[in-house]
């Protein structure tokens, strides 16, 4: 994995320059030191790091490649997006989508009772509110008063009954009423992971007799005119392009159909999410097998094709894409605590004076290993090893001789694979996979990178620095849960290298990219790991500087928030300890101070890193 494939998943967002990761904007700093300078504040545990410019960058693409395919293929119909808030809702994440959208009227998509009062109150008057998932008739007025205020909102209809709570509401109230969309359910699905959201089995949409009694529904309440839009959401992470291709065919052809039954309102076609991201770290493994632009020039010119031959006005365009707009702005980094296999280094063989026969010969392969003899070599170190674990059962050799026995046998194989590098055996391949060294670092994979837990989806990491040293240590990724699934492994085709480091001595962070897209309200607080600390970064032509600085729950707060009385808790641990006999009055308070100390630091681990 040379450079851990940033060129395929980092889109130009970072470099490495001087063996370090840094960011490519302006004075491009470097993430190492970003992170030591957030740490010196005393700030412990695993960090996101947020990038707002990149969350800008996001949105300009993908509304220039719109905007330049509309001119390209002649498209009288407009260009609008909104930011699906359930990718991620946390503030500073939706302020930068504020900000860097108001020039283009960029708007929020909202699927719950609690995401739809969060874009009503932070979408700009004007831009647009489109509301899909299931709605109960309070969520609908909250709608209808949206519409009072002024908002451009539109309620998408996940199913017909829906349609009835909009008449029941518009019948009972003086309220503005908002503009209506529908979701139709397609046949055509998508790819991935995530197709279950469109086909004929889907979780949400009218089908074609449903859109029939739909439209004369509206015929009859006088609500024709509020219907603007038909929607569809084929998945998210779309790998393949074929499947939005057949999508936009059938949903093209339902919406010149609607106009034609008298839908005169209807102005606009949602294609809904489902841009990918790349996350992928090398070759072999690229995930997406198209590009924004053509994307974007598939959806104006099917589009145009349908309307141009069923002679209907080109549909306004929207997209509800979220992960390609804020997956690149979040990088996790975690601080490494411990190489578990630190034992097997070399500075830990301890020799007496007589060593078993076998132990010196390990010692001689160790030494006279070549390219040529190395196969051969690791045969009979791994031969010996079996007759030493025996001869260990029978108690003929002490635990210090077993030591040395795997530290040499470990050598022996890390010195094959590194000579046999570029043209490794079978069998080679195989040892290093079961070599998987592990790295513990200090964060929760169930919190902060929910969809490896649960779908296998990997993120893109690196570590910070020493990119210009051999990476040579295979490794395998722990966490701090004590939950056997709190681990990353690498196929064995394509391992993670990493460095050879002595924690004693230096620090040794790890980077994962591409994280800033649903992992972070998906996370659960298994082992009460809760979301970690957060920083967000702008970057200058000189500098950069940090903000919105937020440390990572404390413990008596993690305590609290799942129905904990924290200052009973508090007050019960400071009692039982003053209770008990101390040498000194002193060395009473130093405890109690520090108890007191712990409970409000966060909950991750605080050593040295
Ligand atoms: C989840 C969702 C999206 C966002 O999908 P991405 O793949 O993140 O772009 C868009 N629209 C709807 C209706 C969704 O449910």
């Amino acid at each position: 994995m040379v450079n851990y494939g940033i060129d395929i998943w980092g889109n130009d967002n970072f470099i490495i320059k001087d063996g370090a990761i840094c960011i490519n904007k302006g004075s491009r700093p470097s993430l190492l030191s970003i992170t030591q300078d957030i740490r010196n504040s005393g700030l412990r545990g695993p960090i996101i790091l947020r990038f707002p410019h990149l969350i800008g960058k996001q949105i300009d693409t993908l509304y220039a490649n719109f905007e330049r395919a509309i001119n390209e293929n002649e498209y009288t119909g407009s260009f609008n997006a909104v930011f699906p808030l359930k990718v991620n809702q946390y503030p500073q994440a939706v302020k930068s989508i504020i900000e860097y959208g108001k020039s283009y009227n960029y708007g929020l998509e909202a699927g719950s009772k609690a995401e739809l009062i969060l874009a009503i109150a932070q979408t700009p008057l004007g831009s647009p509110i489109t509301v899909n998932g299931f709605k109960d008739t309070e969520m609908t007025t909250l709608c209808f008063m949206a519409a009072q205020m002024g908002h451009n909102i539109t309620v998408t209809l996940e199913g017909i009954g829906e349609l009835e709570s909009i008449i029941e509401v518009a019948n009972g109230t003086n309220l503005k009423i908002p503009n209506i969309g529908i979701r139709v359910r397609l046949h055509s699905t998508g790819s991935g992971t995530w197709a279950k959201s469109g086909g004929m089995d889907a979780k949400f949409g009218l089908t074609a007799t449903e859109l029939i009694e739909a439209i004369n529904l509206l015929k009859n309440h006088t609500l024709i005119e509020r219907f603007s839009m038909i929607h569809f959401h084929i998945g998210s992470q779309m790998e393949e392009i074929a499947p939005l291709k057949k999508a936009l065919r059938e949903a093209g052809n339902i919406y010149a159909e609607l106009k034609r039954m008298g839908a005169d309102g209807l102005n606009a076609i949602n294609i809904g999410g489902g841009l990918a991201v790349e996350y992928a770290q090398t070759e072999q493994h690229r995930l997406r097998n198209y590009s924004l632009t053509e994307f974007a020039n598939d959806v104006v010119y099917v589009l145009r094709e349908i309307m141009n031959t069923k002679e209907v006005e080109h549909p306004n365009i929207f997209t509800e894409s979220g992960r390609f707009i804020v997956a690149s702005h979040a990088v996790l980094i975690t601080p490494v605590l411990e190489l578990f296999s630190q034992d097997y280094q070399e500075k830990s063989l301890n020799f007496t004076g007589s060593n078993p026969p076998l132990i010196e010969e390990l010692r001689e392969l160790n030494t006279l290993l070549t390219r040529e003899t190395c196969i051969e070599y690791m045969h009979d170190a791994l031969d010996h090893l079996e007759s030493l674990f025996t001869l260990f059962d029978l108690g003929y050799i002490n635990l210090q001789d077993r030591s040395n026995a795997e530290i040499l046998v470990h050598q022996i194989i890390k010195k094959s694979l590194r000579m046999m590098k570029g043209s490794p055996t079978l069998e080679l391949t195989r040892m290093q996979e079961r070599l998987q060294e592990r790295y513990l670092i200090n964060s929760s994979i169930f919190q902060s990178m929910p969809d490896y837990w649960g779908l296998q989806q990997h993120f893109p990491v690196m570590p910070l620095n020493k990119l210009d040293e051999p990476a040579i240590r295979a490794a395998s990724l722990w966490d701090i849960t004590c939950d056997s699934d709190g681990e990353i492994q690498f196929d064995p085709s394509a391992p993670l290298y990493l460095h050879d480091v002595d924690l004693d001595d230096e620090e040794y962070f790890l980077a994962f990219f591409n994280v800033g897209a649903y992992q972070e309200t998906l996370g659960m607080n298994h082992n009460l790991f809760t979301h970690p600390n957060e920083c967000s970064v702008d970057v200058t032509e000189s500098g950069y500087r940090l903000h919105n600085i937020e440390e990572s729950q404390n413990i008596l707060d993690i305590l609290d928030d799942i129905g904990y009385d924290k200052s009973q808790i508090l007050i019960q641990l400071k009692n039982n300890l003053a209770n008990t006999a101390f040498t000194t009055e002193e060395e009473k308070n130093d405890t109690l101070q520090k108890l007191e100390l712990y409970l409000y630091q966060n909950g991750y681990l605080r050593t040295t890193n």
